[in-house]
């Protein structure tokens, strides 16, 4: 059985952010995965019916939940939406960890941007990233591939005792 992984699209090069660009990451382990056909790339904010490209938004609270674009427009449903469609196909796809594109304020799983569109961060994470751990899915970003490659190569070996990804 392939360990499959979930992968925020703009990671693999969709040109799925905000502003239309991408953040396609350079690592041969993704390449090999990719090859081997264990990515599942989804972009939570289209997922959720947010055009591309779209106005940027941030958090702004975490309880009850509120992101708003820097235009004011309240955009928590669509985020909320995309958390739902991810996880499905998370659940769907039998995926056993996600990849996920760092402080975004979907896909964000340890930082995020503190709401006031000025560049600053703060710890904390984003919708998409939150429904994923709450479910059970470890949550990888960009900046921690040792960490997922290390998780990965556990899985492959057999000696995990993950019920999730248990071969
Ligand atoms: Fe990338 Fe996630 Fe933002 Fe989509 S929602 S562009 S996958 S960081």
């Amino acid at each position: 059985k392939k360990n499959k992984i979930l992968i925020s699209a703009c990671l693999l090069g969709c040109k799925v952010r905000y502003d239309g660009r991408d953040n396609l990451i350079d690592s041969d382990f993704i390449q090999r995965m990719q090859q081997q056909q264990r990515l599942v790339p989804v972009c939570p904010e289209q997922e959720g019916g947010l055009p591309t490209p779209r106005a940027p938004a941030e958090i702004q609270d975490k309880f009850p939940l509120r992101i708003t674009s820097n235009e004011g427009e309240d955009v928590t449903p669509q985020f909320l939406a995309g958390a739902e469609k991810t996880l499905e196909i998370a659940q769907r796809e039998d995926c056993c960890c996600a990849l996920l594109k760092s402080r975004s304020p979907s896909c964000g799983n340890l930082e995020v941007y503190d709401g006031n569109f000025s560049g600053t961060i703060k710890a904390g994470s984003g919708a998409t990233a939150d429904e994923l751990m709450r479910n059970g899915f470890p949550v990888y970003n960009e900046r921690q591939l040792d960490q997922l490659i290390e998780f990965i190569e556990l899985l492959d070996s057999g000696e995990s005792d993950s019920r999730r990804c248990a071969s």
